[in-house]
């Protein structure tokens, strides 16, 4: 059946009351930007609190739609649908049309008016339908176990008829809360606490850190082709490169004997402290990790807490409590699960203690600290960043 509309039904946005307006004008925005990337030819209307879209004559590559629609965050659930006049008698033919190609034995109708003028009560519009399609297509109305629901939205113009709803990624959409910066590693949690932060409607920059030319350019590979999977959510994105190896040949260099163990923690607080100027650069307003409460060593909650200590702005952690299984599972639903677990080098083995401290001591951390310069080890890795648009 060709389908020349699509029904789009909107999330939580729904329900921001002053916001609303903002909030839609973003989705819409990112909804038409999503078509369009993709040569989508379209027109896109917002009608009493969904959006319609009215596809070209030409477009009917229903599959490719349903990709591009299923990761706009912000939608809830879309509907491939017919138009009718806002007359009973068209809506009657027109649901005998939709269901006359299916194959079924039970249905039910569920209408809603979100014009309150039309004639007709929501109920009145279900059997008026209800025993047209009874009589003309022999079929029963059964309301609890239905082969197929037809939905029938009647709008001051006109009504939209559909059978079929596909679900979304909900959330809000990409830009209404902010930027954050996001410290992505190449694993299979960094690019998942990502899309959290999309999901929840910021805008996300990257930032990774490397050892280049001491471990390979895998890494940085690793990391393009994630944040592509991960454009998909949020159209472009930003990368920065920040070379590591120096300011960890420091730390190595002041962490011998009994204070090995302490690397890592000094490597995080440096990865924060360079994600927090960076962050201000951006004008972001929190940094995000891929910590999970005691998944590997360096992340303990003590070892958080010492982490934490060298920011000073809001670092969120969105899988602070998921299990590994289900930030995999989240992964492969995605897409970057594939990418993740490639081998690459990562830069927190570089002088990585056989022993690292799980309950790192604030105070011996900030003693080592002592003797490094931190802000020029900060300032020459930051003045040798590299930026990429992706
Ligand atoms: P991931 O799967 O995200 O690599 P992980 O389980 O390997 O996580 P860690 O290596 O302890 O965990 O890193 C914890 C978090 O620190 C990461 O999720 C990421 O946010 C940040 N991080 C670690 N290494 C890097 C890096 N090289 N560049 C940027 N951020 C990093
Ligand atoms: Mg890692």
């Amino acid at each position: 059946m060709k389908f020349k509309y699509i029904i789009i039904h909107y999330a939580e946005i729904a329900l921001k009351g002053h916001n609303r307006r903002f909030f839609e004008d973003a989705l819409k925005n990112n909804i038409e930007k999503a078509l369009k990337r993709e040569g989508i030819k379209f027109l896109l209307k917002k009608i009493s609190g969904r959006f319609v879209v009215h596809l070209d004559e030409e477009e009917k590559d229903y599959e490719k739609i349903f990709n591009i629609l299923k990761n706009v965050i912000g939608i809830a659930h879309f509907s491939y649908a017919l138009r009718s006049d806002c007359k009973i008698n068209k809506i009657k033919d027109t649901a005998l049309f939709l269901l006359g190609e299916k194959n079924f034995n039970t249905f039910r109708l569920s209408a809603v008016r979100s014009d309150k003028k039309f004639p007709l009560t929501s109920q009145q519009v279900n059997e008026v339908v209800g025993e047209h399609v009874c009589t003309n297509l022999n079929k029963k109305v059964n309301l609890k176990n239905f082969d197929v629901e037809v939905v029938i939205e009647i709008t001051a113009k006109n009504a939209f008829l559909y059978t079929e709803k596909f679900g979304c990624v909900r959330g809000l959409p990409v830009g209404v809360s902010g930027k954050v910066v996001s410290l992505i590693s190449g694993g299979i949690d960094s690019p998942v606490s990502s899309f959290y932060a999309m999901k929840r409607g910021c805008n996300v920059v990257f930032v990774h850190f490397h050892s280049f030319p001491y471990t390979g350019i895998e890494s940085q590979e690793k990391i393009k082709k994630i944040v592509q999977i991960l454009n998909k959510f949020q159209f472009k994105s930003k990368i920065y490169f920040v070379p590591f190896a120096d300011l960890q040949r420091e730390i190595f260099v002041n962490t011998a004997g009994n204070f090995e163990k302490f690397r890592v923690v000094l490597y995080r607080r440096f990865m924060l402290r360079i994600a927090e100027k960076i962050c201000g650069k951006e004008n972001g307003q929190a940094l995000i990790t891929g910590d999970a409460i005691g998944q590997v060593a360096s992340q303990t909650l003590e070892n958080i807490m010492v982490i934490n200590e060298a920011c000073n702005i809001p670092v969120l952690r969105p899988l602070i409590t998921f299990d590994k299984e289900e930030i995999i599972s989240k992964a492969k639903e995605i897409g970057t699960y594939e990418i993740s677990i490639l081998p690459h080098c990562d830069t927190c083995t570089r002088y990585i203690p056989k022993h690292p401290a799980t309950k790192a001591n604030i105070e011996i951390v900030k003693k080592i600290e002592e003797n490094l310069d931190v802000d020029k080890m900060i300032e020459d890795a930051m003045s040798n960043v590299e930026i990429l648009e992706i």
